[in-house]
C-alpha cells in the first residue's frame, strides 16, 4: 500500500510551537506542542523540526510522507517571500523562515501571520455548518487584531495590515503602548491590560490575579473592580465589534484568543454592551446582532487548521504549476 500523503500546520507563537499532522481527508494524524525555543533562528528552526518529527513518531509516519507545510507566525510576513519581520517574540528582525523550513524538509512551506492563519481556519470551520462569505476573526489574547476573510478570500490590505485595529487609537493620554502611541485599543482589551488596569487598584493581589481569566472569575463571583474592569474592556471590545461590522459589511465576527477562553464570563457583559448600543440607535439595532458573533470553541484551534489549509493550498498550486510545465 502507498505510504498516505502528509500534509503539516504549524502554529508558532512565543512561547509554544504546535503541530497538526493530517492526510489529504483532513484525518488527524498527528500533533504535538513544544516549547519554541527562538534565541536564534537555528534554535528557532531546530524547535520546529523537533515539533514536527515528534507529530510524526506520533502517526508513525516518516518525513517523506509530508507533501507541504503551512505555517502561522506572529509578526509582519510576506507570504510571496516566506520572510518573517518584526516578529519580537522570536527574536525575528528579518528573516527568510518559509525559505530554511523548506530546505530543511525539501517540501513546500507557505507562511502568513498568525491572526491571518486563524481566520483562514476560522472561516473555514464555519462554513462547514453555514454558507457564510464574509467574516473577521477577532483575536483578543497578548495583542488584540483581526484577520478578514471576505468574499471567501483573505484580505491583507495595501501594507498587509488590514485588521490590525490593536492599534486604534481610542483613548486620548491613555497608557503607553509598544507601538509607541498612547491610548491603543490593545492597551485597554488585551489579556495584560485588563489585568494590569485591575492591579492598578487592588495590587496587593499580584500573586494571585495573573490572567485576565482571574479577572473575569472574580468579576463573576461579584468582586466590584473587576466587574468594573470587565465592563470598561467590553464596552470596548462592543465597539470594536461595531467597528469592524461597519467597515467591511462583515456576517460574523468570531471571537477567538485567550481572552476568550473565560466563555460565556467573556462574551455574557460583551453582549450586554452591545444592547445598550442597539438601543441608542436604529442603524446599531438593525446590524449590530447578538447572532452576528461567533465564540469559538475552546477544543478548536483556528491557528492550527488554518496552516493545515496553508499547506494544502501551496501543494495544490505546485501540482497545478507542475501540471502546466508538463503539458506545455
Ligand atoms: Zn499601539
Amino acid at each position: 500500500m502507498q505510504a498516505a500523503q502528509l500534509f503539516v500546520g504549524l502554529d508558532i507563537g512565543g512561547t509554544k510551537t504546535a503541530v497538526l499532522l493530517v492526510d489529504s481527508n483532513n484525518t488527524l494524524l498527528g500533533k504535538a506542542t513544544l516549547p519554541t525555543r527562538a534565541a536564534t533562528p537555528d534554535e528557532l528552526l531546530a524547535a520546529i523540526a523537533r515539533a514536527i518529527h515528534t507529530a510524526l513518531t506520533e502517526a508513525n509516519a516518516t518525513p517523506q510522507q509530508i507533501e507541504s507545510i503551512g505555517m502561522g507566525v506572529p509578526g509582519q510576513v510576506d507570504p510571496a517571500t516566506g520572510i518573517v519581520q518584526m516578529a519580537v517574540n522570536l527574536n525575528l528582525q528579518t528573516y527568510p523562515l518559509g525559505a530554511a523550513v523548506s530546505a530543511h524538509f525539501k517540501v513546500p512551506t507557505f507562511l502568513e501571520n498568525d491572526v491571518r492563519t486563524a481566520a483562514i481556519g476560522a472561516f473555514n470551520h464555519l462554513c462547514q455548518t453555514e454558507p457564510v462569505q464574509t467574516i473577521a476573526y477577532l483575536s483578543i489574547g497578548t495583542g488584540i487584531a483581526a484577520g478578514l476573510v471576505l468574499n471567501g478570500r483573505l484580505y491583507r490590505g495595501h501594507n498587509g495590515m488590514a485588521g490590525e485595529i490593536g492599534h486604534m487609537l481610542v483613548e486620548t493620554d491613555g497608557e503607553p503602548c509598544k507601538c509607541g502611541m498612547h491610548g491603543c485599543l490593545e492597551t485597554i482589551v488585551s489579556g495584560p491590560a485588563i489585568v494590569r488596569q485591575f492591579l492598578a487598584i487592588n495590587p496587593q493581589t499580584k500573586s494571585q490575579v495573573r490572567h485576565a481569566g482571574d479577572v473575569y472569575c472574580l468579576a463573576d463571583e461579584g468582586h466590584p473592580v473587576a466587574q468594573n474592569v470587565v465592563k470598561h474592556v467590553s464596552q470596548y471590545l462592543a465597539r470594536a465589534i461595531q467597528w469592524l461590522i461597519m467597515s467591511y459589511d462583515v456576517e460574523k465576527v468570531v471571537l477567538g484568543g485567550g481572552v476568550t477562553r473565560s466563555g460565556h464570563r467573556f462574551l455574557a457583559p460583551i453582549l450586554r454592551e452591545m444592547a445598550t448600543l442597539r438601543q441608542q440607535s436604529s442603524l446599531a439595532a438593525e446590524l449590530l446582532l447578538d447572532e452576528n458573533l461567533h465564540l469559538i470553541s475552546p477544543d478548536f484551534n483556528p491557528g492550527l487548521w488554518g496552516a493545515v489549509q496553508l499547506a494544502k493550498q501551496i501543494f495544490l498550486e505546485e501540482v497545478a504549476v507542475a501540471t502546466a510545465i508538463n503539458a506545455s
